[in-house]
């Protein structure tokens, strides 16, 4: 017997969301906040303090972030936790770019959002949104992986408030990925 014709996933998303707009926005956004493929850009101390929210005592798992994607490629949310420097810059910047849409970033610690202790030194860049678009800003130096898991949260009412067709509007090529979503 012949196979049913599915359309493209887009365009069912699409079909779906202009019948239903407002649920279809609720369960999209649903789905993507609970399932945060993590890629840690770890370049300092505050990497340490990374690695122990992910660990059992804190367990970021439980909150829907899931430790850690393989590669840029894979992840939908970029951890830097770190001193950026200006030589790591264009690396931090081209890996960022490397993952799919949507992408969300998080600051997290004193030296990426503003250079912290090294707010001096020639060789340190002064916040990492000075190259990468930030969601989050996580203070402290180090906060404590608690400071993280409130960032997360963070992020994941921003998700769910998100509307996809208005993140993009000024995005032609991944607008037309989307046309028709809530
Ligand atoms: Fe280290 Fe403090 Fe910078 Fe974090 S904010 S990387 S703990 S110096």
């Amino acid at each position: 017997a012949p196979q049913p014709r599915l359309l493209p996933e887009p365009k069912r998303l699409g079909v779906l969301s202009r019948l239903a707009p407002e649920p279809m926005k609720v369960v999209l956004n649903w789905g993507r906040r609970y399932s945060l493929w993590v890629f840690n850009f770890g370049l300092a101390c505050c990497a340490i303090e990374f690695i122990a929210a992910s660990m059992a005592r804190h367990d970021f798992i439980r909150l829907g972030v899931i430790p850690f994607a393989p590669g840029p490629r894979q992840a939908d949310l970029m951890i830097v936790s770190g001193t950026v420097t200006d030589k790591m810059a264009p690396a931090v910047k081209r890996l960022y770019e490397q993952m799919p849409e949507p992408k969300y970033v998080i600051s997290f610690g004193a030296c990426s959002n503003c250079g912290g202790p090294y707010w001096d030194s020639y060789a340190v860049t002064k916040g990492v949104d000075q190259i990468i678009p930030v969601d989050v800003y996580v203070p402290g130096c180090p906060p404590r992986p608690e400071a993280l898991l409130q960032g997360i949260l963070k992020l994941q009412e921003k998700i769910a408030r998100e509307s996809l067709a208005e993140r993009y509007a000024d995005s032609p090529s991944v607008g037309q990925l989307t046309s028709g979503l809530v």
